[in-house]
């Protein structure tokens, strides 16, 4: 356990740094650091320099750009361990998703507001939040900690030029005791939870064909069948009527034991009013441990213009999250042979594989899982809830494969009920970040002493 006094010092020092880590997050805030191609690359490498400077006052010294090809640079550092003691890498990334004011943002994304506690402006959250949790947990220390410590701060993470090459490279830089990635979020502020288990996703692509060529619906409708009604019959297969996934043999993980507010739910996800939920058990069973499908898009002539024809080719791009532990080959060949299937009036149907990203259980036995939920605890001053994320971290498995016995520790500052990552005013609660400031702070102190 945290001892008493250490963590009221530990409180007392990062209520006193506060101001300044909200000056400096505010002036990341200022870098529209979008790392997707056809944006400007300056400002993704004036902030990559930034968060190398922003580093170093913190007390990292060791702070500098690594060349990553293709892609943008990343920011890494180093603090040996002192003798006996484990090392702890810490993980963010300071790119950021596009954001323009159009978007419907009541302030624009790239100059920093706070309102009401909460600090607005694209990257405020994720994951610009998660690089200065790093910077100032290693300032509590006057940059000597009681472990070691390593930061690896992406620049490619929301783009399509991630790190896992360069990691799958270079394992000895990444070589650790336990993984800190704080790129995530509890479900509300003040209620501290570690997300131990994240969904896969796999991907395929659905073609019908039935007909050569496009013919009047008045002359042949009625016999030939079009290739848009037969994939809307087979797209609606994906779902039983109580609108779980109707595959056999899916892979379900079992319940976490956490109860995701209904209400909360319904609001963060925007449900409108009187829309019902689907699928069956507890909710956070539904959105992190069994798999859901989705739609995500549709070939077929827009409504606007449509012809009286019936329609010879049609595709729609099918999108399956697999529960964590699944094996993403076997839920994908479940998908695809039950959609060839499905095909009536035996339509010509092609069937094609776009992706296949395995999901993460996280080990919760080990030393650092220990430590990170007592300092946790000690922070928020409640008790650490297990919860799950619906999203896939690829760079997981590259770390886990260059460093198979580390652990790993997903929390940040990125609260799922109010941060609106990704979205329009995205924010982050600033009593949130100051909480796991205080938590990676006490999580490096007692894991120090468990050595
Ligand atoms: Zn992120």
């Amino acid at each position: 356990m945290a001892h008493e006094s250490e963590t009221e010092e530990i409180r007392r020092k990062v209520r006193s740094m506060m101001p300044g880590i909200l000056e400096d997050l505010k002036d990341l805030i200022t870098y529209p650091s979008v790392a997707f191609p056809d944006y400007p690359p300056q400002p993704v490498l004036d902030m990559a320099n930034a968060t190398v400077a922003t580093l170093r006052r913190y007390g990292l010294q060791d702070a500098r750009l690594l060349e990553i090809t293709p892609g943008y640079p990343a920011v890494y550092g180093e603090i040996p361990a002192p003798p006996g003691s484990p090392t702890v890498m810490m993980y963010a990334h300071y790119d950021v998703q596009p954001a323009r004011k159009e978007d419907g943002w009541e302030t624009d994304p790239w100059t920093p507001v706070v309102r009401n506690g909460r600090l607005y402006g694209r990257g405020a959250a994720d994951d610009k939040s998660g690089i200065m949790i790093a910077a100032a947990s290693l300032g509590v220390f006057a940059g000597r900690p009681p472990v070691g410590v390593k930061v690896i701060i992406e620049g490619g993470e929301e783009a399509p030029d991630h790190i896992e090459d360069y990691v799958a490279a270079h394992p000895e830089l990444f070589s650790c005791d336990v993984f800190i990635i704080a790129d995530n979020g509890n479900l509300m502020a003040g209620n501290p939870a570690l997300t131990t288990t994240l969904r896969g996703e796999v991907s395929c692509i659905l073609e019908v064909k039935t007909l050569d060529h496009a013919v009047h619906s008045g002359s042949f409708g009625g016999a030939a069948p079009d290739a848009l009604v037969s994939l809307i019959r087979m797209l609606a297969t994906l779902h039983d009527s109580h609108g779980d996934a109707g595959i056999e043999g899916l892979h379900s993980y079992p319940s976490p034991a956490i109860q995701y507010p209904e209400e909360l739910y319904k609001r963060d996800a925007g449900l409108l009013e009187g829309v019902g939920l689907i699928g069956t058990g507890p909710l956070s069973a539904r959105l992190w441990s069994k798999p859901s499908i989705t739609v995500i898009g549709i070939d077929a002539p827009p409504v606007t213009g449509a012809s009286n024809i019936l329609i010879p080719h049609a595709a729609a791009r099918i999108s399956m999250r697999i529960s964590p532990d699944a094996d993403p080959s076997h839920e994908l060949l479940l998908l695809m042979d039950h959609l060839r299937s499905v095909a009536p009036w035996n339509v010509h149907v092609n069937v094609s594989e776009v992706t296949r990203n395995a999901g993460f259980v996280c080990p919760t036995v080990g030393p650092g899982y220990m430590s990170a939920r007592v300092s946790m605890e000690s922070a928020f001053g409640k008790a650490v809830e297990e919860i799950g994320a619906g999203g896939s971290i690829p760079l997981l498995h590259a770390l886990k494969a260059a460093v198979p016995a580390a652990e790993f520790i997903l929390w940040g500052a990125q609260d799922a009920s109010s941060s609106r990552i990704h979205g329009t005013d995205e924010s982050v609660d600033l009593d949130e970040l100051e909480r796991f400031i205080v938590a990676q702070s006490l999580f490096l102190q007692v894991l120090g002493k468990g050595k």
